[in-house]
């Protein structure tokens, strides 16, 4: 996106692209504009997370800045090294570029101890011997202020001394920690002399067995954003009670000389709630365990690699967060507006192509079994220079079961017994008869072709026909099978109020069926986005797809039908 500095009024509202207008308006940090994403590496990104790498990729590209990628990998117990590598890929596939600029907090480990020592001898932290219950019941609550613990006052060489013993693994988990000196009494609870350090005797994906002491988030994050020079640190609402935390560590390591100002700002916005779905690591990581779904990637999922797999493209997931704005109020945003953001996308890309989901044949008996006729359709209607796509019209075709009525509803004007169609582009044809099988069930449809009628010759239009019917020929038609997915969840908010989501799981939400598909689909490479007329947007598998045997998947239909009409 190009940018000029004056609030664009055509985009969605983004309170933090005018801020950043008015930082550099203000000449801040010299105009300039670095931000980061702080993924923690405990699981694949979702939807929640491409808000986030959109606000901080875009406004450093928007800004001419740059965006860091940071592993917040500061709790040894949860963090796997699968997850930092999936999260490299998804990043990528998203469209963002970190350069050189990959982090990983854990790389500040020593960094991070020098400052907690400074800390300590400037009076701003102690060493505190009280066990984690305790330490709960002295922080008081919203109505009681707190208490100080009996280590507060603690000497300087005493705190240096337990602090470096600490380290040293002297001690056991939870024995003492390090806790900032701020104020007992402060309104905000987070400001209660918060832990910093824990010790925590546990392995760590990086560092291995160095260190048995981790800081705690609020201490390892602001200090990372400073010490990568970060301006704007962008992170959602649930941290706007820690900012005043953020700017206290950040102001005293300042004032040691550690830092210069500006220091880093941390800015707070909306989390992404999507309906119909859910987007937290931790409840998606339980689908997975369960065997809910078929893995992080199951189409269903609201993972990146998921969406990958579902056909979404980065592109429409931009524009999905592009379009629902950044705002400071927490809200839901529809499952229809990220599935239109893709009919969007690809309805100027995807290539046309015709699949018979639910196959019925059709016998056209006046046409010989060995003649065949070559038809074209354009491979898109508005791109003509996307030229045609070929396939022969037959004696054996295949049509949609639905397309057919042995008695027609009043306002059916497809196949039924005396009545003409187009079947597109190719003939127009007559239905004769049908045949059932023992049990009732319609098993072929009979019809005669007119033979002067076939689309795109001379006189064709004079045949005035309500139907305009999709099919493929049976000789030529690929077999395919076709996971039709639908929405995970059946329920707008699954997880609202702490209910079990798992009860809100849609029981449709995959029908696998066997579709047959025209000719130029056999090849379809894995990924491949197609529009499959009249049914919606189709990606092949890119799994389980293979030249010759695609496997489809339905990644949305044409228009919103979900509530009705299904
Ligand atoms: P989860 O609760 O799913 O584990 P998280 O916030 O703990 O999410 P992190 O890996 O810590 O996950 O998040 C990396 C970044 O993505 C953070 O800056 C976080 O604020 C942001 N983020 C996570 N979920 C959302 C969301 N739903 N909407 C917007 N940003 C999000
Ligand atoms: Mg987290």
């Amino acid at each position: 996106m190009s940018h000029t500095d004056d609030a664009p009024n055509d985009l969605p509202p983004n309170f933090i692209r005018d801020r950043i207008i008015e930082d550099r308006q203000a000449g801040k940090n010299g105009g300039r504009v670095v931000t980061r994403f702080p993924p923690e590496p405990n699981g694949y990104l979702h939807v929640g997370h491409a808000k986030s790498l959109c606000l901080n990729f875009g406004s450093a590209a928007e800004f001419a800045g740059r965006c860091h990628l940071r592993f917040d990998d500061t709790n040894p117990a949860t963090e796997e090294l699968e997850y930092v590598e999936a999260i490299k890929a998804d990043v990528r596939w998203l469209g963002f570029d970190w350069g050189e600029h990959l982090f990983f907090a854990s790389d500040y480990f020593e960094q991070l101890y020098g400052y907690a020592v400074a800390l300590i001898k400037a009076g701003k932290a102690y060493v505190c011997s009280l066990s984690a219950d305790e330490i709960k019941e002295y922080r008081g609550d919203f109505h009681h202020k707190g208490k100080e613990s009996p280590y507060r006052g603690r000497s300087v060489e005493e705190n240096l001394d337990l602090f470096a013993r600490m380290r040293a693994g002297e001690f056991a988990d939870g024995e003492h920690v390090l806790r900032a000196k701020i104020d007992m009494a402060a309104g905000n609870i987070n400001m209660r002399d918060p832990p910093i350090y824990r010790i925590k005797h546990a392995h760590h994906h990086r560092t291995g067995d160095k260190w048995c002491i981790y800081p705690m988030y609020d201490y390892a994050h602001c200090v990372s954003d400073a010490i990568e020079g970060i301006t704007h640190s962008l992170c959602t609402l649930e941290f706007e009670d820690h900012r005043p935390l953020y700017d206290w560590l950040l102001e005293r390591l300042a004032d040691g000389g550690f830092f210069s100002r500006p220091l880093p700002q941390q800015i707070e916005f909306a989390r992404l709630n999507l309906s119909y779905t859910v987007t937290s690591k931790r409840k998606l990581q339980q689908l997975v365990q369960l065997g809910l779904v078929d893995g992080w990637d199951d189409p269903r999922m609201p993972t990146l690699v998921g969406l990958r797999r579902r056909g979404y493209t980065p592109e429409s997931i931009q524009l999905f967060c592009e379009r629902t704005g950044v705002s400071k109020a927490n809200s839901w945003i529809d499952m229809s507006v990220l599935e239109q953001a893709l009919r969007d996308d690809l309805e100027g890309k995807a290539p046309r192509a015709i699949a018979v989901l639910d196959p019925l044949k059709l016998v056209i008996t006046n046409w010989p079994a060995d003649r065949t006729e070559p038809c074209e359709a354009p491979v898109h209607p508005q791109r003509p220079e996307l030229g045609v796509r070929r396939f022969p019209f037959g004696r054996e075709l295949w049509i949609e079961r639905e397309d057919f009525a042995e008695q027609p509803p009043k306002g059916f004007f497809r196949l039924f017994p005396g009545n003409r169609v187009r079947l597109r582009y190719g003939y127009v044809v007559e239905c004769t008869g049908f045949e059932k099988d023992a049990q009732g069930r319609i098993v072929a449809v009979r019809a005669e072709a007119l033979e002067d009628s076939k689309s795109g010759t001379p006189g064709a239009n004079a045949y005035k026909v309500k139907g305009n019917l999709h099919w493929v020929a049976a000789q030529s038609a690929v077999a395919a099978e076709v996971r039709l997915y639908d929405r995970l969840f059946d329920q707008p908010h699954p997880d609202a109020s702490g209910r079990d989501y798992r009860e809100a799981l849609n029981d449709g939400s995959r029908r696998v069926i066997r579709a047959m598909l025209e000719p130029s689909l056999a090849g379809a490479p894995p990924e491949a986005r197609y529009q499959f007329e009249r049914h919606g947007y189709f990606v092949a598998d890119r799994v389980d797809s293979r030249p010759g045997a695609p496997v489809f998947n339905r990644a949305v239909t044409l228009k919103d039908s979900w509530g009705g009409g299904r």
